[in-house]
């Protein structure tokens, strides 16, 4: 029997799973592309797991990135944090004295600033697609090189070549005009990653103090070009995990680890997850002017779990069993004249799930 504590990272561009053992060391670890379809990811995710690791007795386990809500109703985690907590805790795991860490994944980029293991200051890009993972990939698909390739191109560069990286549009323009004036291969891509070094500092380090030690993680982490520019721009020698590609996953795996001290795990076990239809959809609640986008997700028809309700009323009604609305608000004005949306259709869920075998 292997015993684990997991840790699940949902992006919307890979899906990452590590297995830690009880002595946090990594014992296996799972990287693929979501491709749209987060459940799905998850599933063949941990299938691959288990096969990888004959006998896995998870003791623990939790979730992290844009689909963490999901994950953790579909697995029952022990744990549900934020990226930039799961992020610094895996860079903390690996390098205690971490002051920055650096993260890029597929759709967007962090700069975490730590001072004696506590986070007390980050930044994240999530509206420019420039430096990130998939501006990558898009580059490296145009120039028909593999994105694996990618940094040795850089780093047998020249002289890189001034590349406009203030954001993906102009990038690839400025790429394409070089290309056109004859420029080597290897300069623009060097020059690429110079300008997306430069876009990430100057967007997300601006004000920042970058402090050694300094932390490069996320799946573009693997780009030698980008993080000899890192390095020259900082001029400071940067610290490459050799998972860099999950550190979010084993942020939350450790954290998983902290939480099950003194209890038993809530996992719900390979057939639940193995074994279930599992599914998203969403509304508009009418509750209130809020107008919140409320998601539930189900498996076989019945409820597990709602989120974006930003006053957490699904939620709560949802653990209580209470259809209706929460008792404290009964008295208000508050969707007086019609039934509030929200009140409807969890009732009607209940409605539906009754009878249902899970
Ligand atoms: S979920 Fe709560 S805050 Fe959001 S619209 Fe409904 S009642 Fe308002």
């Amino acid at each position: 029997m292997v015993k684990a504590y997991l840790g699940v990272d949902v992006g919307s561009v890979s899906t990452n799973l590590v297995a830690l053992d009880s002595e946090f060391k990594v014992l296996e670890t799972i990287y693929l592309r979501t491709m749209g379809n987060p459940v799905k990811a998850s599933q063949e995710g941990y299938q691959m797991l288990i096969s990888r690791l004959p006998g896995l007795k998870v003791m623990g386990v939790g979730a992290t990135g844009s689909g963490r809500n999901l994950v953790a109703a579909m697995l029952g985690v022990d744990e549900v944090k934020n990226e930039i907590t799961a992020h610094a805790v895996g860079a903390t795991h690996f390098f205690p004295g971490v002051q920055t860490v650096m993260e890029i994944g597929g759709q967007d980029s962090k700069l975490i600033m730590l001072r004696d293991g506590v986070v007390i200051d980050f930044a994240m890009n999530t509206v420019c697609a420039a430096g990130t993972g998939s501006f990558l990939d898009q580059q490296s698909l145009r120039l028909n090189i593999p994105i694996e390739e990618f940094g040795g191109y850089a780093l047998r560069a020249g002289q890189p070549v001034r590349i406009a990286g203030r954001c993906g549009v102009f990038a690839e323009s400025d790429m394409i005009h070089k290309q056109q004036m004859g420029y080597p291969t290897e300069d623009i891509i060097a020059g690429l990653c110079e300008a997306l070094a430069r876009n990430y500092l100057n967007n997300l380090g601006k004000g920042k103090e970058i402090k050694p030690p300094v932390v490069f993680q996320g799946g573009v982490a693997a780009n030698k070009g980008l993080l000899q520019a890192f390095e020259k721009m900082l001029q400071l020698e940067i610290l490459v995990p050799d998972y860099y590609d999950v550190m979010g996953a084993v942020g939350v795996a450790l954290l998983a680890a902290e939480a099950v001290q003194g209890r038993k795990t809530t996992f719900r076990g390979n057939k639940f997850i193995l074994e279930g239809d599992f599914q998203s959809n969403s509304i508009e609640c009418t509750g209130c002017p809020n107008a919140c986008e409320v998601v539930s997700i189900q498996r076989h028809g019945q409820v597990l779990a709602y989120f974006g309700d930003r006053c957490r009323r699904w939620d709560a009604s949802l653990r209580s069993g209470n259809g209706g609305l929460p008792e404290e608000r009964k008295d208000d004005n508050w969707g007086q004249g019609s039934t509030p949306l929200w009140e409807e259709q969890i009732s009607h869920d209940s409605q539906t799930a009754a009878g249902q075998d899970v």
